[in-house]
Formats: C-alpha cells, structure tokens, sequence
C-alpha cells in the first residue's frame, strides 16, 4: 500500500534513491506492462570505432612488448628503437580499425605538430600501463590532442587549446570532487561562503556535503519552464553581489537539458568584467547533444574551471573518463597569490614536500597534487590506459577534420526521436530550437493536468496527494520509473524522463502510460465531486 506517510519519508531522500525504491515496485507492476526505466541518464549506445581502435592498439602493444622478452604469458616492455617504422607495417591498409590508427598519427603529425615517434611510444605504452603517469597531470601528447578535441567540441571561436592546460580524470563526478576540495584547500573558497547555482540542477551535486559547508542553498539562479529551462538575465544580477565567491553550472543543464544562449553568455561575461574575482565551475558533458555549444570557458577564459565528460556522448560511464580543463592565465593562480600571508604560508608548507617551488605552483597541478592528498602527488594522474582510450575517443572525432561527425549526429538524432516521441504522443509542443539537447525532458504533470482537463482538477491534484504520489503509482501500477523534480530543485509536479536509456518506440508507450494514470485520478476526481 502507498500511503501518506510512506510518501513523506520518500521525499527525504534523494531523487535516485527515491528511483530506487520505485524501481522495485516498477518491476512487479500490477498491470504486468513491461517495465520502462526511464529514470537514468545512462545512455544505451556506445561508439564502437575507439573500442576496437583500443583492442587493436592493446595487440600492437604486446607484440612490442614480446621483442625485448618472450616466456608464455611473461613479456618485457616496449623498445622504442624503430618502432614507428613496426607500427605502421602492424596496421592493415584494408581494415577500417588499422586505418583509423594510421590516421590519428598523420592527423597528430600534420594537424597538430606532434612528434611520430613520441606519440607511437606514448599510445603504446600508455596502453599497455607498465609505468605509473608521468606527467602526472596529464601524458604529453595526450594533452595536446585532448585540447584539439575540446576545442573543436566546446570552445566555438575562441582560440585556446594552446593555452589550455588538462587534467584527466575518473569522470565528471571526480572531477567536481577534486576542484572543490582543492578550491578549499586552497581558501579560495571558505566555509560559510555562498555559491550560485544553476537550478533546476543534478541532484547529487546540491547534496555534495562539502557543497553544503559553503552555503550552497543561498543562490539559485533559476531556470523555469516558462522561459523554456533558460536562465532569466536577471536572475545574473546575483552574481554581482561580492558575498558569492562561486558560480557553479551545468551546461547544457541537467535536468532541463537547456544550453546557454549566446545572448545569456554574454550577459555572464558583462558580470565577470565587474567581478573578475568570480569562480566559474562549468559541466559540459551534454555540450555535444545541442548544435553549435559554447561554453563558458570560451567567453570568460580565465575565470573559469571547465569539466567534461565522455560518459554520455560514447556510453562509457563504466570507463570513467573525465577531464578538468583549466587556462594558463587564471584568475585562481591570481587570487591564491593575494591569500593572507599566514594562509599562504600554510599552503607552501603544504605543498613543499612535492615541489622545491610551492608558491609558483599553478591551481591545476595543485589539484592533481590534492587528488592524492598531496604525499601521493607521484603517483597521482588517471590511469594511462583511460589517458589513451580519451586519445581514441577524441580521435575518433578529430580526424574527420571539417566533415560532419557522423557519430556526434546519431547521438543527438537519437534524443531528437525518443523526445519527438514521448512529446508528441503527450501532446505537448516540442523545443526544436538548438539550445535544446532532448537528452532529458521535465514534464510538469499539474499542467498537463490543467492542459487535458482543468484548472481544478490540478489544483486537486496538488492539493489532495503528496508530489510523489502520481510517481509511485506510476511505477507500481504501471511499470514506468521516472525521476521526480524537487530533488533537482524544480517546482513541485516536475518529473524528469531521460531520453537516454530506452528505445525509441517506449517513449511513445510511456506518453500513453502518463496519460492514462492522468485519466484515473480525473475520474477519481469526477467521483468525489459528485459525493459533495
Ligand atoms: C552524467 C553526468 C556526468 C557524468 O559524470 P561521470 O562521472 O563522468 O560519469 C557529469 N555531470 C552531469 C551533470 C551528468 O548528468
């Protein structure tokens, strides 16, 4: 039985913990209708190309590895001597996969000034993993040519991959771990500071514990459905108030699934003329999903700390490949060296037992020292393998030069048809314009209610049930799981469907599902009318 009061202790968790519980009684649905998840941004596609580039690299690998020793399943390591002129007679002129390998070298060479032979060794050795990272922060070529593909997928116009400096990462999520512990490690941000935050927003980022310490709650800049999940200019005047040291976003926006517009953008490089101390956190893992993305990092360039994922675009959040992109001149380098003495003291102390230097130490090579609680810093860095598999994956991208990416399209024709699907069937109209990526959509269920019914009948609804009712009785009678919105900071009767996980036709189905349970409660509603 769903009751009230089992209800109200549901709304205290988390919106995935809550999808978990649904899930349960989601599986053994009362109607016996197949059992639709649409709760989960996991997408359900993957690229293949990088894969089967990182297999064929991983045997090239192990035959160099044979050269210098050869017992069973005991080899040696990777001799450099000749090994461009072995890497291209390895690869097959006629197999798809040995094309793309030869190709990432010549595109390297010729696109990005890279050197053949150090690149080979650095893809080979990387893979095969027998050395800790070193860099640490970043493999060298690897930065060079994750740079070319942020560059290309994110920075618009503005030129910056040479100025640019990468940290990678085990995905997105440990990115915004390491930024804010080092942030504040650093004191650039402080207990009690306050930081702006894009809403309605990924939940576990508002339940960051370390977020909360800041006083997380204070700043919202709120995005509403009537304005189409776009950020009002208004809402920017906040930003201008010096008590908010931070503005983190989302972009595009989890779960409004909105980008910034260029006019939006503008408007935040204004505040930061007349703030050039504000902190930037901007996540861009949906940049890919909307046409023609800008992030923030290209407009306000030395405020602003990037992150970006390749969980989503290449179904690959079982890999954990993640990168924190920082530029050379940054206002955090700035803002660390006009720290009180005492503080900056601290710090030198903190970080001398890793760098003769420690003032001159740059935020981004902090972080990567943090990331190992500093004693560690030797052997910080994200595993090479991981390091190559982005190389692959941003390859697969970057040689196709000034073609279109037909990868990058399927991608976003994919969400355009489940959210055509799911929109059109609910009769609602559809966002087409470009800042939209459809990898989610929030449905606010009080309005569909007024919209197929009327204005009573919502206000009934939201009066006589909690907001999670609709959504556990979604799930335990009809085998749909959604996410509710409130978690995400959106207004009650919100409820997000991710266009990410199942196929193209259930979007339909779950459309007519809402539908339906809509229907019940209207016809419930008719009823007790009649008793009054
Ligand atoms: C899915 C998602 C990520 C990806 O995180 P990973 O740790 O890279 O898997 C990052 N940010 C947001 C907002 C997301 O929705």
């Amino acid at each position: 039985m769903i009751t009230k009061s089992f209800e109200r202790k549901l709304e205290k968790l988390g919106a995935f913990e809550i999808s978990f519980d649904m899930l349960k009684l989601s599986e053994k649905n009362e109607k016996h209708l197949k059992f639709l998840n649409a709760g989960r941004g996991n997408p359900n596609w993957i690229n293949t190309l990088g894969r089967l580039a990182f297999a064929r690299l991983m045997e090239f690998g192990v035959s160099e590895c044979k050269r210098t020793l050869d017992k069973g399943d005991l080899a040696g390591y990777v001799d450099s001597n000749g090994i461009e002129e072995r890497y291209n007679a390895f690869l097959n002129r006629d197999d798809e996969v040995d094309v793309f390998l030869k190709k990432i070298v010549e595109y390297s060479v010729d696109h990005l000034d890279l050197d053949k032979k150090s690149l080979i060794l650095e893809l080979t050795n990387g893979i095969i993993g027998n050395n800790y990272p070193v860099p640490s922060r970043c493999l060298e070529n690897t930065e060079h040519i994750i740079n070319a593909f942020l560059q290309s997928i994110l920075y618009g116009k503005a030129n910056l991959r040479k100025n640019t400096k990468v940290f990678p990462v085990e995905g997105g999520t440990a990115a915004i771990v390491y930024i804010f512990d080092s942030l504040k490690h650093n004191g650039l941000l402080n207990d009690g500071d306050r930081i702006a935050i894009n809403t309605p927003v990924f939940t576990p980022y508002i339940q960051i514990p370390r977020l909360s310490n800041f006083d997380l709650a204070e700043v919202y800049l709120q995005a509403r459905e009537e304005n189409q999940w776009h950020i009002p200019d208004s809402e920017f005047e906040k930003l201008l108030d010096p008590s908010v040291k931070a503005f983190f976003l989302v972009n595009p926006s989890n779960p409004g699934s909105r980008s910034l517009t260029d006019e939006t953008l503008e408007q935040l490089r204004k505040v930061v003329v007349k703030r050039p101390d504000l902190i930037i956190i901007t996540d861009d893992v949906y940049g890919t999903f909307v046409n023609g993305f800008r992030t923030v990092y290209s407009v306000c360039p030395r405020n602003t700390i990037l992150v970006y994922s390749y969980s989503k675009l290449y179904g690959v959040t079982g890999w954990r490949l993640g990168v924190i992109a920082i530029n050379e001149d940054n206002v955090f380098d700035e803002l660390i060296k006009k720290l009180p003495e005492k503080k900056k003291k601290e710090l030198e102390s903190d970080y001398s037992i890793v760098t003769f230097n420690p003032s001159e130490m740059g935020f981004v090579e902090r972080i990567c020292a943090d990331s190992r609680s500093i004693g560690l810093y030797h052997t910080s860095g994200l595993s090479t393998p991981q390091q190559i598999m982005m190389v692959l994956f941003s390859m697969t991208h970057l040689v196709l030069e000034n073609e279109k990416d037909q990868y990058i399209e399927a991608c976003k024709e994919i969400t355009a048809i489940r959210y055509h699907n799911l929109m059109s069937t609910l009769g609602l109209p559809e966002d087409n314009s470009d800042s939209n990526a459809k990898y989610y959509t929030l449905i606010d269920i009080y309005q569909l209610a007024e919209t197929n019914y009327d204005k009573n009948f919502a206000t009934w609804l939201r009066n006589e049930f909690e907001e999670i009712d609709f959504l556990l009785h979604l799930a335990k009678e009809d085998g749909v799981v959604l996410m509710e919105g409130v978690g995400f900071g959106a207004t009650p009767g919100t409820v997000r469907i991710s266009e990410a996980n199942l196929e193209d036709n259930d979007y339909k189905e779950i459309a007519n599902r809402i539908i339906s349970l809509l229907k019940e409660y209207y016809e419930k509603y008719t009823k007790e009318k009649k008793k009054l």
